[in-house]
């Protein structure tokens, strides 16, 4: 069958956003051989070191293979029906005493689509919350503010092939190399055969930076100058698509007139960026005789108080020049989680209501009357940040967190880890037994099936739709997050919304409701698959959106003639803010920490840890500093070194490398309290918001550092 090849079955890969097929090849002893599905058009049989290694990370070592509550201080083994039962009494109790507000759910890119759209309807329509929020709030967030800004609706334009066909493909704020590996090695493919030009925007010199004609180490927070720039050369050049302009959009009078006034001419755009001109020039002209220009950007971009502002500046420079939705063409935002994309298909951001849709009067009514819902959540939740400091304020008294490690994961690490640990009642869904935020006193643990073991689908940076599929045996007790919602739910009294009996009735619905009362006023829209049944669910190929009627196939762009999402259909030019980062540097902390991830290992490192092999790679928790700083403060490579900031400590490996701008030291995000008690960096970010998106800045925190 179109799912199993031989006895190898087709499945995706859980780490990144590029969704590479996989083919999984069970070996009867609880293991896997792992194989790139050469039919799966996001990989083409090519698998990164992680993914290849995904067979090294499936055993049940570390598991969570039970239900647990706390009894009589002591979490101890429960059954099912009581653990469930408890997290329904906990939820109803709470909103009837303090209020729907009260509680919230806070979910995870490694979700499926099934499981996000389970938690959405549970919270959203029935408890009557839109607490619903995602540790994609930490990763893309400012992409959809900036698409729903500028498009009206959160579209990614283009498809993979793009970087096929494209004669300059600027990276801005991405490691591509190691954060999308089989993404870059697609662009590397093109380089060689048609000799793609590549940009790099990057604070540090990365692995990406080193494969680039072009390196421009922007100042942090300074890439929406540098793109204020390229409009106003475009516009000096003639470099412009006046008809695409009058056609299409609205506001470019103004964009360029904020352009002028952040980056009037080269020598402020270098001033501030702290590129040198004649780089800048370099890539203004690239830029305005390349006629297809991809510009990719990641959480270089994303993870700042003025992302969404950053994210608005690059896709200017794709309007003015009318360069979007074509082959080659376009703004390209990359996903950093497996399930980014489908979280935010279903609702899975406290800002969104479900399919796309927000939380305007008729959006509310349209989703209650599809739901049956009584209980309509009718404005925005809590974003993750503002989650936490309810839950620290005591405003939030009960919560379930499903498939992530926020006592690691968020800003002020610490300061979520103790707020956790005091809620009244805390639920955690995972499929591992420990875990920093699994220490902060949880009420009940629910052990979730892992990857290999469940089954749904993800949806990539492109759009594309791919199954999951299971070809593991459930281990212990483990059973799917969209089945432990869906009892809670039966739990409160919604049998009826909550009788899914399969996972495939879950993705009907979800995509019933993609097409309901859509004519096309909304882009997300898979109502053509809303037909399948069990068997075709199962074999589903992957699927790029819009399926907007049945067997509908292809590469699908968007907005090349227009057709935004917008009330009047037209796309807007943004004006960026001055930019500057939330927190400064003084005397007490001089330095600006940037955080990010390595090649080889996976957020908080529960499955990738498992790999001897992906170890190798970079073993220890390290700071990366500019050799002139580590002079200055006495520190040689191979040094303990301490950062602090206002917030935290830790304690981290000195590598020494004129790669890192000076005054700048990078540390990596993976370690925390289960494998190196002392280098939990997020225990330092600052996380102050976008206002827009709410996405934390957690790549110029004020810190310093000194020998241990
Ligand atoms: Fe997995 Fe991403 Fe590597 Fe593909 S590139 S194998 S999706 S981690």
């Amino acid at each position: 069958s179109i799912a199993v090849v031989d006895t190898a079955v087709r499945t995706t890969c859980p780490y990144c956003g590029v969704g590479c097929g996989v083919l999984a090849s069970p070996d009867g002893a609880g293991g896997a051989g792992i194989a790139g599905d050469p039919e799966h058009p996001a990989n083409r049989g090519r698998l990164c070191s992680k993914g290849s290694a995904l067979g090294e990370t499936v055993g049940l070592s570390t598991r969570l293979l039970a239900p647990m509550m706390r009894i009589d201080g002591a979490l101890t083994r429960a059954s099912w029906d009581a653990a469930l039962g408890a997290i329904a009494d906990a939820f109803r109790a709470t909103v009837a005493a303090h209020g729907p507000d009260s509680v919230a759910l806070y979910l995870s890119g490694q979700l499926l689509t099934e499981d996000y759209y389970a938690a959405n309807k549970l919270a959203k329509g029935f408890l009557g919350t839109a607490n619903v929020d995602t540790n994609s709030r930490l990763c893309m967030a400012s992409s959809v503010a900036g698409h729903k800004r500028a498009f009206g609706s959160d579209t990614v334009p283009g498809v993979y092939a793009d970087l096929d066909e494209a004669d300059l493909v600027v990276l801005v704020g991405s490691n591509a190399a190691w954060c999308h590996p089989v993404l870059f090695r697609r662009l590397e493919a093109a380089r060689a055969r048609r000799g793609t030009k590549l940009v790099v925007i990057d604070p540090r010199r990365t692995a990406t930076a080193e494969e680039a004609e072009l390196f421009l180490p922007v100042a942090p927070g300074m890439d929406s100058v540098l793109f204020a720039g390229l409009l106003v050369h475009l516009a000096e050049a003639d470099g412009l698509a006046p008809d695409y302009i009058r056609a299409h959009t609205s506001g470019f009078d103004a964009a360029l007139a904020g352009a002028r006034a952040l980056a009037p001419d080269l020598a402020t755009v270098a001033l501030r960026t702290g590129v040198p001109a004649a780089d800048i020039a370099r890539f203004y002209a690239l830029f305005a005789a390349s006629e297809r220009v991809v510009t990719c950007y990641s959480q270089g971009v994303n993870q700042s108080a003025q992302g969404t502002d950053k994210v608005g500046a690059i896709i200017n420079c794709h309007l003015a020049t009318g360069r979007i939705g074509r082959p080659g063409m376009g703004p390209f935002s990359l996903t950093g989680q497996p399930n980014a994309m489908g979280g935010r298909e279903v609702g899975g951001l406290a800002n969104q209501l479900a399919a796309h849709m927000g939380f305007s009067a008729a959006e509310v009514d349209r989703v209650r009357r599809f739901w049956g819902a009584p209980n309509m959540a009718t404005r925005e939740g809590l974003k993750a940040v503002d989650m936490m400091r309810a839950v620290a304020e005591g405003r939030i008294k009960a919560l379930w967190v499903l498939g992530t490690n926020p006592a690691v994961s968020l800003p002020r690490a610490d300061a979520v880890r103790e707020a956790l640990s005091r809620l009244d009642f805390l639920a955690i869904s995972d499929n591992v037994r420990a875990s920093d935020t699994l220490a902060c006193r949880p009420h009940v643990l629910l052990p979730a099936l892992a990857w290999g073991e469940k089954d749904g689908t993800v949806t990539n940076s492109e759009r594309r739709i791919s199954r999951q599929r299971a070809f593991l045996d459930p281990p212990g007790e483990a059973q799917p997050d969209w089945w432990a919602m869906a009892q809670v739910g039966r739990r409160l009294g919604y049998g009826a919304a909550f009788g899914w009996r399969s996972v495939a009735e879950v993705f009907r619905e979800h995509a019933a409701l993609s097409g309901f009362e859509n004519e096309g006023s909304r882009d997300f829209d898979i109502g053509g698959l809303a037909g399948l049944d069990d068997d075709a669910f199962d074999v589903m190929t992957p699927q790029q959106w819009p399926v907007r009627e049945p067997g509908e196939a292809g590469d699908k762009r968007f907005f090349a003639e227009g057709g935004f999402f917008t009330p009047d259909r037209r796309a807007r030019f943004i004006v960026p803010a001055p930019p500057a980062p939330a927190a400064r540097t003084d005397a007490a902390f001089p330095l600006r920490l940037n955080t990010g991830r390595i090649r080889d290992q996976w957020h908080t490192m529960t499955r990738t840890g498992l790999s001897p092999r992906l170890a190798g790679h970079l073993p220890a928790p390290f700071a990366e500093m500019h050799p002139a700083d580590a002079q200055a403060l006495g520190i040689a490579s191979g040094d303990l070194v301490r950062l602090a900031s206002s917030h935290g400590a830790v304690v981290l490996e000195a590598r020494i490398t004129d790669g890192q701008r000076r005054g700048e030291v990078f540390a990596p995000i993976h370690w925390s309290g289960a494998n190196a008690a002392e280098a939990r960096v997020n225990a330092l970010v600052e996380g102050a918001t976008d206002p827009f998106s709410g996405q934390p800045e957690s790549k110029a925190t004020p810190v310093r550092a000194e020998r241990v």
